[in-house]
């Protein structure tokens, strides 16, 4: 019998480690890591941090499945000689690795975030953040991007166009000013793209301020200074904090220069054999330059590809199972509509990707989906 380990129990882990499961039954053991009890459905976030869920509706605690050993336990170390996972209290032998520990975020690395900001990227920050918009009477909101990169790109966007909605629903004057490094909306989708986002920002007076670097944020004077040295106040500041490498990976062999884990884009395996890696811990180098944005949509399709080349190999026949880069993502727009934009990131002349005009169908297709993720995997 084989030892399949996955680590990370989120879009990408759970997916995996449930086909291993369907597709290997008694021919391996199959172990997933956690660090945390619970996972709460990221793209609901933004619906938490505007009032339009409750965190119960999006947090499912992680449960046990049969077939699959979960180990409640953050994964402190890899020892790629021997083929080990490493734990405070255990060790776990692999014959087969599937790293699916996402990107982990670091406040710290920008002063002064976590003391300033509501960090719409956590479920505890999404809900400090409707609060504070119901108890909102006016003045500047600032959404800030601390650094690149981030995942879902479209998160600052939609969250600009929630809290817009959000506050013109109460009748309360605010004036909405997005900050980011990035050159444009959503860069690794093309210029179309960006350029309809913005256009789309224009039409809702939310400001729009790309290519900027925060420094350090100042919370008794609600100012966030820049790298050119100006000074952006602020009276309510959502933040996207710093993400980076799960410290466990440090230093490892899998990674590439840009410090995040090199796949092959077709069979996510990495340059050591039998260890894959999928989703946002990863990095995949797009023909525009860019790369491959961190999403669900990969992490899932990714997960797919890789649990079916471990179930080829331990069956003796190679999968013919290829990651594609076809992805979709929605743009939540408020009041009830959604844009959809779809893809093909790994077009040869650069990714072909194509947005429908926001409607309620697609917010509609949006909250289907969320109650289907959290009905199958839970
Ligand atoms: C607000 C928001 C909205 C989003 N909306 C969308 C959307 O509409 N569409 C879309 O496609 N994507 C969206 N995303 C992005 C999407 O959630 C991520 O890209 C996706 O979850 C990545 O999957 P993953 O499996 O790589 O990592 P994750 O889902 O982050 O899972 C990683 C798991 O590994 C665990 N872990 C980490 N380190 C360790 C360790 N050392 N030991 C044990 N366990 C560990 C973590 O606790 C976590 O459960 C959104 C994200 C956010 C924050």
């Amino acid at each position: 019998m084989k030892n399949v380990v996955v680590i990370g129990a989120g879009t990408g882990g759970l997916v995996a480690a449930n086909r291993l499961k369907a597709g290997l039954g008694k021919r391996a053991h199959i172990t997933i890591f956690e660090k945390t009890h619970s996972h709460a459905f990221p793209p609901s976030l933004l619906w938490l941090a505007v009032g339009k869920r409750r965190p119960a509706q999006i947090t499912r605690r992680h449960k046990r499945r049969r077939g699959i050993e979960m180990v409640n336990a953050s994964v402190t170390k890899i020892d790629w000689s021997n083929r080990v996972v490493q734990t405070a209290d255990r060790s776990v032998p692999y014959d087969y690795l599937i790293l699916a520990p996402g990107a982990a975020h670091y406040p710290e690395r920008l002063p002064g975030f976590s003391e300033a900001a509501l960090d719409l990227y956590s479920a505890e920050g999404a809900t400090r953040i409707s609060a504070e918009l119901a108890a909102f009477t006016g003045g500047k909101i600032v959404i800030l991007v601390a650094s690149l990169p981030f995942k879902c790109p479209a998160a600052p966007y939609e969250a600009a166009f929630l809290v817009d909605a959000r506050l013109q629903e109460r009748n309360i004057d605010a004036q909405i000013q997005i900050i980011t490094p990035e050159p444009m909306p959503m860069p690794s989708a093309g210029p179309e793209i960006g350029k309809s986002v913005e256009q789309m920002l224009l039409s809702r007076n939310i400001e729009y301020l790309p290519s900027q670097n925060a420094v350090s944020i100042n919370a008794s004077s609600q100012k966030i200074k820049m790298q050119n040295g100006e000074e952006l106040s602020y009276d309510l500041l959502i933040g996207i904090p710093p993400h980076g490498l799960p410290s466990f990976l440090s230093g490892s062999q899998v990674l590439a220069e840009n410090g995040w884990v090199k796949v092959n884009p077709q069979t996510l395996e990495t340059s050591v054999a039998d260890v894959f890696a999928i989703g946002d811990v990863t990095t995949i180098g797009l023909r525009n330059g860019k790369p491959l944005p961190k999403a669900g949509v990969f992490a899932h399709a990714e997960a797919e590809t890789a649990s079916a080349m471990v179930i080829g190999r331990i069956k003796g026949k190679e999968s013919s199972n290829r990651f594609d880069g076809h992805g979709a993502c929605f743009l939540e727009t408020g009041y009830g509509r959604a844009g959809h934009a779809t893809g093909d990131f790994f077009a040869e002349s650069g990714p072909k990707v194509f947005m429908k005009t926001p409607s309620r169908f697609s917010h509609l297709v949006k909250v289907v989906f969320e109650k289907w993720w959290l009905w199958k995997w839970f």
